[in-house]
C-alpha cells in the first residue's frame, strides 16, 4: 500500500494514458496503411504488459487509477478497431481536400481564358527566380482589337485571344514565361536576356503572333514594348517602361516592337 510505502505500479505509471491512445488513434487516421503494424505493434506492447500486470494484481486493479488504466488500454482500445474501417475513407478524404487545395492554388494563378498564367501567376513564378536573376519585360498588345470584337463578336474576339496564347505557347528560347496581363495585353518575362537580343526577341514575338492569318478574322497585328533588363525587384518599374514604349509603338502607326532605351535612351542600362 502506498501509505506504508509499499510500491505500487497504479502509483507509478506516469498520467500519459489519454494522451497516448490520442498519439495512437491520430496514427492510425494520418499515416500510411503500411505503418498500421507498427502502431498495432506500439500498442501491443504497451497495452499487454499492463493488461496481464492489473489481472495478476487485484488489489491494484480495484483502485481508482487501476480501473482508469484497464479501461483505458481495455475497452477503449477497441476503439482502434472502430477506427481501423474508417482509416481508408478519412485518408481518402485528407488526400482530396489536399489535392482540391492544390489545384485551386493553381486555377488562381491562371487565366480562365487562355490557359496561361495571369498577374497572380506571374507573381508566384517570379518569387521563384533567384535573387540576382534579371528580367526583362514585353508587353504585348494586340491592334485594334476593339473592331475584331465589333466585326466579328465577343466570342471570335476570345477566340483570338486564345489561339494569341497558343502561339505565345511555341515560341522556345531561353527561360521565359508568358501570362495574360489583362484583356488583349500578354506579357512576356524574359530571364538574364542579352541586351543586345532584346530587339531580335521582340521581332520574333511580332513574327510569331501576327505572320499567320487567324481563323475567322485574318490578319491580326500586335504592338510591342520591351522594356530594360533590370533585377527582378524591379519588376514593376519595368512593366511602366514597357507600357511606355508600348505607347510608343501605338503612337508609330502599331505592328511594330519598340524597346524603352530607344525612347529614353539616358535612361538604357
Ligand atoms: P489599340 O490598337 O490601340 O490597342 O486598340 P484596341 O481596340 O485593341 O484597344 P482598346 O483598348 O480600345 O480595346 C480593347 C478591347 O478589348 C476592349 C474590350 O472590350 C476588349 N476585351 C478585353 N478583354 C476581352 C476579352 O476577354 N474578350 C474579348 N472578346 N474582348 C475583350
Ligand atoms: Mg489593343
Ligand atoms: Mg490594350
Amino acid at each position: 500500500m502506498a501509505w506504508n510505502s509499499e510500491w505500487r505500479f497504479v502509483d507509478e505509471y506516469p498520467p500519459v494514458t489519454g494522451l497516448m491512445m490520442a498519439i495512437i488513434m491520430l496514427g492510425i487516421i494520418m499515416l500510411p496503411k503500411q505503418y498500421r503494424r507498427y502502431i498495432v505493434l506500439m500498442w501491443a506492447s504497451i497495452a499487454l504488459p499492463i493488461i496481464t500486470y492489473l489481472l495478476n494484481h487485484p488489489d491494484e486493479l480495484q483502485t481508482p487509477r487501476g480501473y482508469e488504466l484497464i479501461g483505458t488500454f481495455g475497452p477503449a482500445s477497441l476503439l482502434l478497431y472502430v477506427v481501423f474501417p474508417f482509416q481508408k475513407s478519412i485518408r481518402k478524404h485528407i488526400n482530396k481536400v489536399t489535392g482540391d487545395l492544390r489545384r485551386y492554388e493553381l486555377e488562381a494563378g491562371r487565366d480562365y481564358l487562355t490557359d496561361i498564367y495571369n498577374r497572380r501567376g506571374l507573381d508566384l513564378w517570379l518569387g521563384q527566380l533567384n535573387h540576382d536573376d534579371r528580367v526583362a519585360v514585353l508587353l504585348i498588345d494586340v491592334d485594334h482589337f476593339k473592331q475584331i470584337n465589333d466585326r466579328h463578336g465577343h466570342s471570335i474576339g476570345d477566340r483570338v485571344l486564345v489561339e494569341v496564347a497558343s502561339r505565345l505557347r511555341t515560341i522556345y528560347f531561353e527561360k521565359h514565361t508568358i501570362a495574360r496581363w489583362g484583356g488583349e495585353e500578354f506579357a512576356v518575362l524574359l530571364v538574364n536576356p542579352k541586351t543586345n537580343t532584346l530587339p531580335y526577341i521582340g521581332s520574333m514575338f511580332q513574327q510569331a503572333l501576327s505572320s499567320l492569318p487567324y481563323k475567322s478574322v485574318g490578319k491580326v497585328t500586335v504592338s510591342i514594348g520591351i522594356s530594360n533588363i533590370n533585377h527582378h525587384d524591379d519588376f514593376l518599374d519595368l512593366v511602366n517602361q514597357a507600357d511606355l514604349a508600348l505607347y510608343a509603338a501605338k503612337n508609330n502607326g502599331r505592328n511594330q516592337a519598340v524597346m524603352f532605351n530607344s525612347i529614353h535612351p539616358q535612361l538604357a542600362d
